[in-house]
């Protein structure tokens, strides 16, 4: 009887509120980029993440990583070593700044970036270059935690800053701490698709006052703080609106219940289809991790009757949305000449798996219609 209704990868979930705040900001005539619902917005964040560290609001992830990269002064022939398994948005902010990524494969649990390999990279850096790589960007991929205290200890070690790029991360944890709190700088994303949403917005981690200052300064143009328009350094349009923010402060209203709900969907997968014909559904490692589950993942192994592209498919003939796993920025045309240190383990994953729907707004009737089918394929 459902057959006619689509059910999508990761919709936008509302709250019910978002509109009492835009009205709000409407009413008093804040139509502008800043404004109350910003600085609320903001605390909102550091509240949830549980952190001292001020959060700035910005006008899209991609935005914040590029300003996390200008803080940490990576600039023309720096190298930035970055997981290359993620989406293009983490890389390209260091071609931005005219900088070289230096691309890192993943290990097979987390999908995320192999400790090992990350040392074997800045080694193998510093030995062909003679200086050390400018930054590293580390990801959590589909709300799975990277090994994160390790990259710390590497991080730490080679005293070399690192980013912490946890779009798809928010509220998920290692260790008991929140992704976006293990790098020298955090991101999240409120894109459509994301844990939450401002209809297209960002947040950057900063490590202190200082930080945030500047990185609000940056963010607004840096004009100088004098009568007219005075410009010392290259400033940027990266706020968030105050409507936007606005939306924030209304999906932050749920956003434990939504977590909840990941998680819940990932369970029904998890306990339906792992471990069946061939399927392995992506799983927390160890008590260490805690997943949003911001998508559920699974794994076809070579017993599996189809590809994950046949299975894809197949499954959108059955007006079910699934997508195949972001697929390595080494293996991408434009990233063709940047280093690339690892094996074929991002590659494996790109080409055994397959992300299903796993929005917050799915009801239970149609989990159970995207296992029966896959069930039935399979
Ligand atoms: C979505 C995403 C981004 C970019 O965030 P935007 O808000 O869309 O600019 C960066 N990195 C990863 C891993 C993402 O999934």
């Amino acid at each position: 009887m459902e057959k006619e209704e689509w059910i999508k990868l990761s919709l936008p979930c509302k709250s019910g509120n978002e509109m009492k705040w835009i009205e709000e900001a409407y009413r008093d005539d804040w139509f502008v980029p800043l404004g109350p619902n910003v600085d609320e917005f903001e605390k909102r964040l550091q509240t949830f993440l549980g952190t001292d560290r001020p959060v700035v609001a910005l006008s899209a992830g991609t935005a914040a990583i590029h300003l996390g990269l200008v803080m940490l002064g990576v600039g023309k022939g720096d190298e930035v070593i970055c997981q290359s398994m993620t989406f293009s948005a983490s890389a390209n902010p260091i071609c931005y700044q005219g900088a070289q990524p230096v691309f890192v494969d993943s290990e097979p649990t987390t999908y995320n970036m192999s400790p090992d390999l990350l040392v074997e990279a800045i080694e193998s850096r510093m030995k062909e270059t003679g200086r050390k790589p400018k930054a590293i960007v580390i990801v959590d991929l589909y709300g799975m935690p990277a090994q994160l205290e390790r990259i710390r200890e590497i991080a730490d070690h080679y005293e070399i800053p690192l980013l912490e790029d946890s779009a798809e991360a928010m509220g998920s944890e290692y260790k008991g701490r929140k992704c976006g709190l293990w790098g020298d700088y955090g991101i999240l994303s409120f894109n459509g698709n994301k844990m939450i949403t401002t209809s297209g917005g960002g947040a950057l981690i900063c490590p202190d006052k200082e930080a945030a200052a500047r990185v609000k300064f940056l963010a607004t143009q840096a004009r100088e703080n004098r009568p007219y328009y005075y410009h010392e350094v290259i400033g940027y349009n990266y706020r968030l609106s105050n409507i936007s923010a606005g939306i924030g402060c209304g999906q932050m209203e749920t956003i434990d219940q939504r977590i909840g709900r990941r998680r819940e969907i990932h369970g029904l997968y998890e306990s339906a289809l792992s471990g069946k014909c061939g399927i392995e559904v992506q799983n927390n490692p160890s008590a260490d991790y805690n997943s949003n589950f911001w998508l559920t993942t699974i794994r076809l192994d070579r017993t599996c009757r189809m590809t994950p592209d046949e299975l894809r498919i197949k499954l959108a003939e059955q007006k079910i949305e699934t997508r195949l796993l972001w697929r390595p920025m080494h293996m991408q045309p434009v990233f063709a000449n940047a280093p690339y240190y690892g094996s074929n383990v991002g590659e494996d994953l790109f080409d055994r798996g397959l992300c299903l729907p796993s929005g917050s707004s799915l009801r239970d009737d149609q989990i159970e219609r995207v296992i029966n089918e896959i069930r039935k394929l399979i």
